[in-house]
């Protein structure tokens, strides 16, 4: 692990040493600015992991400089202990209504700079791994475990969107439904992970085939896909369907019972349409077409003319 940086602000330079002196020893990277302006650069500068703010230094002081800390974006969340001779209740609430996580009056010693240094750094790393495991299961809440490819309710809510920014701009949008064929067939004579695994094999061909960051693939029910296309007409997502339906046909799925191949139906819609004036008819338009892919045989595209 790299050291921890922290950054004293402060107008005298025997309190910086001081803290120097302590912090370290103790594998801490420590630098010193003798002003607010220049503690400000130097925060932004260096990225420090905590901050020890002066409150008394002339021109700019440490109220003024904490103010901009949380005002600035990258500096807003670095944690900020303040130092003061000051000792009146007013002056420490003062400074943690600011966003000062601690307040440290002078003198102090060396055991309670460490102590208190060192629980803010805990806390700062935890709210950060807090911070990314959010990250991280909100994203994963938009997705579908087994395939990776967006979930029922995340396809929803992006069609809605879609389909109301598609009106509002007078742009073609596109949604194809696609739906394996024979598939109960698949999962009665090889098992159901073999089912699994060439539902996964169809999550990686759907990424791996659809414009990243603009189209939509969700697995949108247990065999079902969808893939939603902004700025796209009709015949534009009838060739897409078809080349889907291709790659589906003409390359087996490599599973554990060895290479299987499978076959898809495809069923296309679009707007502008004059039938089609909400996301729910887009969505059963496509579905019949879809229909009438599996009736007229299986293994092709239909669009909804
Ligand atoms: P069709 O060509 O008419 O679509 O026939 P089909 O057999 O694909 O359609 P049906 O709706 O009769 O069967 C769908 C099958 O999909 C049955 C179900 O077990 C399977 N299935 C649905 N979700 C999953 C899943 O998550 N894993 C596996 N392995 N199979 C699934
Ligand atoms: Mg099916
Ligand atoms: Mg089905």
């Amino acid at each position: 692990m790299q050291r921890p940086v922290i950054l004293i602000i402060d107008d005298s330079k025997l309190i910086a040493e001081f803290c120097r002196q302590i912090l370290n020893p103790r594998g801490f990277h420590v630098i010193w600015s003798p002003d607010g302006l220049k503690g400000l650069e130097e925060a932004k500068r260096t990225n420090p992991d905590l901050i020890l703010l002066d409150v008394i230094m002339p021109n700019f002081d440490g109220y003024k400089t904490l103010q901009k800390l949380k005002q600035t974006e990258t500096t807003s969340d670095i944690p900020v202990i303040m130092l003061s001779s000051m000792a009146e209740a007013v002056d420490k609430i003062k400074g943690l209504e600011l966003g000062a996580v601690d307040y440290i009056t002078k003198p102090f010693d060396a055991g309670e700079l460490i102590a208190r240094v060192n629980t803010q750094l805990r806390l700062k790393r935890l709210h950060d791994e807090l911070m990314e495991k959010t990250r991280k299961l909100s994203k994963m809440a938009d997705r579908n475990g087994l395939t990776g490819l967006y979930n029922h309710r995340f396809f929803q809510e992006k069609l809605s969107e879609e389909f109301a920014r598609a009106k509002r701009y007078g742009l073609p949008l596109s949604n194809i439904l696609m739906d394996i064929d024979h598939f109960k067939k698949i999962n009665d004579t090889y098992g159901h992970l073999v089912g699994d695994v060439i539902l996964k094999g169809i999550g990686s061909m759907l990424k791996g085939s659809t414009r990243k960051g603009v189209d939509i693939p969700a697995r949108y029910g247990g065999e079902e896909f969808a893939v939603i296309l902004p700025h796209t007409e009709l015949s534009r997502a009838i060739k897409v369907a078809e080349r889907l339906r291709k790659a589906v046909a003409e390359h087996p799925f490599r599973t554990p019972s060895g290479h299987i191949s499978i076959t898809m139906s495809f069923g296309v819609a679009a707007i502008p349409h004059p039938e089609i004036n909400d996301k729910q008819t887009l969505l059963k338009a496509s579905d019949e077409a879809l229909y009438r892919a599996k009736e007229n045989g299986r293994n092709r595209v239909e669009a909804y003319l």
